[in-house]
């Protein structure tokens, strides 16, 4: 795709510290990371979102994730995050994953911690149904 920066990334056009890479995808440092360590795993491929990715190279990715994550099973902590569209902080519209190393004390801010909203329990039941009915139809 033109004009994505992991796309160019991915054809060597851009630089980047990459650590792993196969056939469906590669994983790189990311340039401002939350932490020492912060992977990127990506689709060479592109796709935009969740919405857009095909099943196999979701598939692929996750496999990846799931293997880089064991060089993390000895630290504090790993955050694993995606980002889907703007309003939920995409900035990079070409798909990936985020695997953040966390140690006690390493001052990383990953998540804003939500403000609860308060529903009522006819509203959880609403969203409940209405979620069920929707689920049954995918
Ligand atoms: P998003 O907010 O879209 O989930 O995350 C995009 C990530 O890509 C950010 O953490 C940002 O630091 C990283 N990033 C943006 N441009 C580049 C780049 O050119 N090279 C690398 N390695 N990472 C980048
Ligand atoms: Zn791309």
């Amino acid at each position: 795709m033109e004009n994505c920066i992991f796309c160019k990334i991915i054809k060597g056009e851009i630089p980047s510290y990459k650590v792993f890479e196969n056939d469906k995808v590669i994983v790189i440092l990311d340039i401002n990371p939350a932490n020492k360590g912060h992977l990127l795993v990506i689709p060479k491929s592109h796709s935009e979102t969740i919405f857009d990715i095909n099943e196999e190279d979701f598939i692929e990715v996750m496999k990846v994730v799931k293997k880089l994550s064991r060089i993390f099973e000895d630290y504090d902590g790993l955050n694993i995050l995606q980002n889907n569209k703007e309003q939920a902080g995409q900035v990079v519209k070409h798909y990936h994953v985020h695997l953040i190393p966390r140690e006690k004390g390493d001052e990383t801010r990953v998540f804003f911690k939500w403000i609860p909203k308060k529903l009522s329990q006819q509203e959880f039941e609403e969203i409940k149904e209405e979620l069920k009915k929707i689920i049954e139809l995918l």
